[in-house]
């Protein structure tokens, strides 16, 4: 009969043991995964403009910008849409700002 109290008591210990030494191993894992913003377009410091992008500098908005405006012209010169749509679709400026984690632009287009 005591010889059966020892084997479980010696069970017990080693599960103690190796429970112990596992423990820093997951505690070191669980710490590594603190990078959780600026992932997506709606995880950045600040909201995501009209515009609906991210842009790694202001100056690439402002050519976005350009873009999309060239776009909308061309299409009114070559007749395929009306003035109306052309003042419908094409900004007529736009304003941006910048997130504080990654330094990246994004804006709202006026119309
Ligand atoms: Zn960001």
């Amino acid at each position: 009969m005591r010889k059966i109290y020892q084997i479980i008591l010696s069970i017990i210990v080693s599960i103690f043991i190796t429970a112990t030494s596992v423990t820093p191993i997951s505690a070191a894992t669980t710490t590594t995964t603190t990078q959780n913003h600026c992932t997506n377009n709606s995880n950045h410091s600040i909201k995501c403009g009209n515009i609906g992008m991210w842009f790694g500098s202001r100056r690439e908005v402002d050519t976005y910008f350009s873009s999309i405006c060239n776009k909308w012209g061309t299409k009114y010169k070559n007749e395929e849409i009306t003035w109306e749509e052309y003042t419908k679709n094409c900004p007529q400026g736009y304003e941006c700002w910048s997130c504080s984690y990654c330094g990246k632009w994004t804006g709202n287009f006026v119309y």
